[in-house]
């Protein structure tokens, strides 16, 4: 199913991402997470792609296939095109059609200095366009709420953001967030830029300390002194530091939903019980 049937104006949809085992672990690990992330009934599942310049992953294609025919949830597979060539995204989109994955994240993914560039794609705009000519694939791109960090400003990045619609994406996800005012500033902008397409919201609950520490100075997240605090008083009580962040996540997804949110993509990090604790605190409001 296209993800572009999930939308429509009254309704919030939840999603889920989840990404592939270690190279080191069986691909079976994530099955029995699935198989518990399936209970919650999420409108879908994205899988991530080769994160850390590593292209070659045929996992993600195994594992959204997976979702898809096997127990029967919309999936959406990450795809990234800095470190690609066009025939080897050919070979790839066939996979996808073979496997019957439909939906595909277009992303550039990060540039690593110590790997030359091929410079077949440079933005993700250039694989969107690329997958539509290609192919039958809904196409979804990512956004940042506050600011991409290559990006000079956020009114730059959204003017970059309209050419990756305008190139076909028809569905946002968002860049992980703490401070819901910066996401609501995003949209604001993003509507006065003209983009229209659904946006979900990209959630993160803090599952542990040093988990988070990485993300954020991966791609640049702030923190708010609220969440600061939290993690601060909690930072020694693992059980804890959880149950606060799983509050935290449920009061961001609260406000998210009152101003009207199309959707909301659950940063899983492949943990089935805090998904399932946001899930059922928010579910009669979607
Ligand atoms: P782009 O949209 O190409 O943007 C990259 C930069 O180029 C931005 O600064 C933008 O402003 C600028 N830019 C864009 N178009 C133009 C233009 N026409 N002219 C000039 N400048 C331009 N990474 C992975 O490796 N695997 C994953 O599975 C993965 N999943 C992700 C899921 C989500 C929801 C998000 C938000 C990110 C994910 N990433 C993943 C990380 C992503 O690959 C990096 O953030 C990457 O640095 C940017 O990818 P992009 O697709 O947003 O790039």
């Amino acid at each position: 199913m296209k993800l572009s049937s999930l939308f429509n104006s009254d309704k919030t949809i939840l999603s889920f991402e989840v990404f592939p085992p270690k190279k080191t672990s069986p691909i079976e690990t994530v099955y029995s997470t699935l198989a518990e992330l399936k209970e919650l009934n999420p409108a879908f599942i994205s899988v991530t792609y080769g994160a850390g310049g590593n292209a070659a992953d045929t996992t993600t294609c195994d594992i959204a296939a997976y979702i898809q025919r096997e127990l029967g949830i919309p999936s959406a597979a990450h795809l990234t095109c800095v470190y690609s060539t066009k025939e080897g995204v050919l070979t790839q989109l066939q996979q996808f059609k073979e496997r019957g994955v439909e939906n595909i994240l277009a992303l550039r993914g990060d540039v690593n200095p110590e790997i030359p560039r091929l410079h077949e794609f440079e933005y993700a705009s250039d694989l969107t366009k690329f997958i539509k000519e290609n192919g039958d694939f809904h196409v979804s791109g990512a956004c940042y709420p506050e600011c991409h960090l290559e990006a000079s400003s956020l009114a730059e990045d959204i003017k970059h953001l309209k050419i990756k619609v305008e190139a076909g994406a028809e569905h946002l996800m968002s860049q992980l967030f703490f401070d819901n005012n910066t996401f609501h500033r995003f949209r604001e902008m993003a509507d006065i830029a003209g983009i229209n397409v659904p946006i979900e919201a990209g959630i993160m609950p803090v599952v542990n300390k040093k988990q988070i520490e990485r993300m954020v100075s991966m791609c640049g997240a702030s923190l708010p002194s609220k969440f600061a605090k939290m993690m601060q008083r909690y930072e020694h009580n693992p059980e804890a530091l959880r149950d606060a962040g799983i509050a935290y996540a449920v009061d961001q997804i609260v406000d998210l939903i009152s101003n009207g949110v199309d959707g909301i993509h659950l940063y899983t990090m492949n943990n089935p019980y805090v998904a399932r604790k946001i899930s059922e605190a928010v579910r009669s409001l979607l």
